[in-house]
């Protein structure tokens, strides 16, 4: 049966005013299991009211109080973890035990991260002399335009709702057409914690039309977007236009450097991992492997052979590792890239194309296997663009000096990883990397009270920690003059 996704505005279920709907895929069958509101500027407009409406009081709620109702959506989540991740699995086609261990937790830890942050906020003050004291206020904005993306739908959604709502904010969230479903449930939980109407609305639909009519609604002050690159610079010249404050996460193409003196039996698989995990198509990645020549025939041996062992299949089954992509379109655009390889003559060592066998229910879905190249060119566009699937590249590099230069000659500037025993090194190497996060020995391991961002063409400003609690709120600064004269 196909299931009927709605809006979320004014705290219930609102169909989108033009009646229009859009089918929602399942990538491992290629078969539509749900239609989501192809929603327009109507319907942005009408959630846009709604979030002012609600803003005056939500705003002037104590801090105490919208952490408490925070901390009440984690737990409705958490209460509902399976039910969400199974909805995250079918809606993206990444592994069950993915969206179990990481996308959903990850969602709720959001929640509780940021309504606990906002009770350790501090305001700075400036006595001048002892003229005038200078206090800073740090208020609200507004109603906040959230829009994010299909590879970490949740978790990255919930990345920018909880701090907007925590600082006071309302919202007017826009999650991606192409994985709609469990912000959709995420509505069904602020009703059952009683959430308070109008303070979090889920617009559902495509990016040019709902996305777009979010980012020039003249009463959203500010936007934050996670997305790909291209987006994000024409969203960013829109908002400019209007003055608008704009956060921008955006593509990567990430770099993870090996240096000589490592364990491989702990580096590969860790590698491996970060160059396949949710079918290569996380915005951190590791799909640019510069390797010390001293040990690149031994590492690309290895790491062939445990890319090859990953499981390929269906993602509802528990013991697959390597799921399915987001969509046909996107699964054909990574497969050009094979091509491209190819063309190129790049040496395909695994993969290339789609999985030898698959489940009988998955022979529709949208598969590639993971795919490892060598030989690319540093010019190449495999070497230079996004692919944001399971393609990497292996190259070898002779000096530290080198491989710097290497990681660095591309427009993206997102994340790069470092691998040594040489803590000196992993250090000076880290200080030349140009990117916005550097992992050395691990990847993807986070604190989030740490910025989070790119440099480059990986985005404009930091979310995460206190610059996320910053984005979302407009600084004041209020100066009380005294009257001067002795002690009385
Ligand atoms: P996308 O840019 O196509 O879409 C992202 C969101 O923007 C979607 O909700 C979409 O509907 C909306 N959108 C599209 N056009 C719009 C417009 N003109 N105005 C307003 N909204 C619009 O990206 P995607 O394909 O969904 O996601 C993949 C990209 O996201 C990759 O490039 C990836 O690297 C990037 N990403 C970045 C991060 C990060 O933190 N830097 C994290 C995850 C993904």
């Amino acid at each position: 049966m196909i299931e009927r996704l709605e809006n979320w505005i004014d705290g219930r279920p609102v169909p989108p005013v033009s009646g229009a709907y859009l089918p929602d895929y399942e990538p491992a069958t290629g078969t539509v299991f749900a239609e989501v509101p192809d929603s327009d500027a109507a319907d942005i407009d009408r959630a846009v009211k709604s979030a002012r409406a609600a803003f005056p009081k939500w705003s002037e709620t104590p801090a105490a109080e919208r952490s408490r109702m925070l901390l009440a959506l984690a737990d409705g989540l958490e209460s509902q973890l399976e039910r969400f991740a199974r909805a995250e699995s079918q809606d993206t086609g990444k592994p069950i035990r993915l969206a179990r261990t990481l996308d959903i937790p990850r969602a709720i830890a959001n929640f509780r991260f940021f309504a606990t942050a906002i009770l350790h906020t501090h305001s700075e003050s400036h006595a001048t002399d002892r003229a005038a004291l200078n206090i800073t206020l740090r208020q609200p904005r507004g109603v906040a335009g959230c829009i994010s993306p299909w590879n970490l739908p949740l978790y990255l959604f919930s990345w920018k709702i909880a701090p907007a709502l925590a600082t006071g904010n309302t919202v007017v969230g826009k999650p991606s057409e192409v994985t709609p479903y469990t912000a959709y449930l995420l509505g069904e939980v602020c009703r059952d914690v009683a959430f308070p109407p109008g303070v979090l609305n889920i617009v559902q639909g495509r990016g040019p039309t709902a996305g777009a009519a979010l980012v020039a609604h003249p009463d959203v002050p500010a936007i934050t977007f996670t997305g790909g690159t291209a987006t994000g610079a024409e969203l960013g010249a829109q908002a400019a236009r209007r003055f608008k404050k704009v956060s921008l996460e955006l593509g990567g193409k990430n770099p993870a450097i090996v240096f000589g003196d490592v364990d491989l039996d702990r580096v590969v698989p860790e590698a491996v991992r970060a160059a396949f995990s949710n079918q290569g198509q996380f915005c951190l990645s590791g799909s640019r492997l510069f390797v010390d020549e001293r040990i690149f025939g031994e590492f690309v041996k290895r790491f062939v052979e445990v890319a090859g062992r990953l499981r390929v299949g269906d993602p509802a089954d528990e013991s697959t590792e390597f799921g399915a992509l987001v969509s046909a379109a996107h699964r054909d655009k990574v497969a050009s890239y094979m091509s491209l390889a190819r063309e190129e003559q790049a040496e395909i060592l695994l993969g290339g194309g789609p999985p030898a066998s698959l489940p009988e229910r998955c022979r529709n879905g949208y598969f590639l296997s993971p795919t490892v190249l060598t030989g690319v060119r540093p010019d190449s566009r495999l070497m230079r663009e996004e692919v944001f699937g399971p393609v990497v590249t292996i190259t070898p590099f002779r000096s530290a000096a080198e491989a710097v230069t290497l990681a660095n000659g591309i427009d993206y500037g997102l994340a790069a990883v470092i691998w040594t025993r040489d803590l000196d090194r992993a250090h000076r190497v880290a200080a030349a990397l140009e990117a916005g996060i550097v992992w050395v020995n691990c990847w993807l391991f986070r604190d989030l009270r740490t910025p989070f961002g790119g440099m480059k063409q990986s985005g404009i400003g930091r979310e995460g920690g206190e610059e996320a609690l910053h984005f979302f709120t407009e600084t004041k600064n209020v100066c009380i003059r005294f009257d001067e004269g002795e002690v009385r």
